[in-house]
């Protein structure tokens, strides 16, 4: 029998993503108070009620905008993971900010639950090449912002040097352990109709479709490794929209049909180093 772990994750950004992009007028920023509002507690009550618990990736902002809202999800024993304070990608910050924003956003956790954050997850999924360094620097476990893999949790590798016209250099693996994500199996390109002025976005999709492709994620998974994580990404405002929901709690019925372990993102870090990596 193999054993199939899956990680349920909620970046609960509530509005703090739509004024890191500038993004401030009524519209966008109801789109994100939806979340706190409507979402999360739809989400904590599913949660609850099938004995799921998972990991929340909260922004300092929304910790210091919504201090009840998180703390409900905390004291409901779920994980608490980084998202940075302001939501600004690493990659478009210089390096002192995004340490100020590790320290800051550690904090905000720290005043939630008693302790700093194990984990990272970067808004936008874009990583500078210092995040690995400061994530090591500031007590990081494990991080989960990028796609090299799918099932395997591996080693985040530091100073990789890309340059145009040469191969490209492969640093150091480092004893960060990274929970690999995909957009594909992220609500929020899936469903979100966004409009600026360079594009559209145009989202909408069939909320059955999509968590089809997610329950066929998870069968192949289990068709093929004898171990690993699959690991979802949603966002209260997004898959707590009620037809969402709908799609979304039947996906949880069918993967512990078919023998799911859930898990919180650190307990699933643990046992991957136990099992991947003993001597780190
Ligand atoms: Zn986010």
């Amino acid at each position: 029998m193999g054993r199939s772990i899956v990680c349920l994750t909620f970046d609960f950004d509530a509005i703090s993503g739509w004024i890191a992009r500038g993004m401030t007028s009524p519209g966008p920023i109801s789109r994100g108070e939806f979340g706190p509002h409507v979402g999360v507690p739809r989400l904590l009550d599913l949660l609850d009620r099938h004995g799921i618990r998972s990991t929340w990736f909260i922004p300092g902002h929304t910790i210091e905008t919504y201090p009840g809202e998180c703390r409900r999800v905390a004291e409901a024993g779920h994980e608490i993971g980084h998202h940075g304070w302001t939501h600004r990608p690493p990659a478009t910050v210089s390096r002192e900010e995004e340490r100020e924003e590790l320290v800051r956003g550690n904090e905000a956790i720290r005043s939630l639950t008693g302790q700093r954050a194990r984990g990272y997850r970067s808004p936008s999924w874009d990583l500078s090449a210092h995040s690995v360094d400061l994530l090591l620097e500031q007590g990081f476990v494990y991080d989960s912002s990028l796609m090299g893999g799918d099932y395997i949790p591996y080693r985040a590798r530091r100073d990789d040097v890309a340059e145009l016209g040469k191969p490209y250099k492969f640093g150091q693996e480092t004893k960060l352990i990274e929970l690999p994500i995909s957009w594909s199996l992220d609500d929020h390109p899936h469903f979100e109709f966004i409009r600026t002025q360079a594009t559209v976005l145009p989202g909408l999709q069939s909320a059955r479709a999509v968590m089809q492709n997610w329950l066929d994620e998870f069968l192949y998974m289990k068709k093929t490794v004898d171990w690993g994580i699959l690991t979802y990404t949603m966002h209260p405002y997004v898959i707590g929209r009620g037809y969402r929901m709908q799609a979304f709690e039947d996906l949880v019925g069918k993967l512990t049909a078919e023998g799911a372990v859930f898990m919180t993102m650190q307990d699933a870090a643990a046992e991957a180093r136990q099992r991947l990596f003993p001597g780190l």
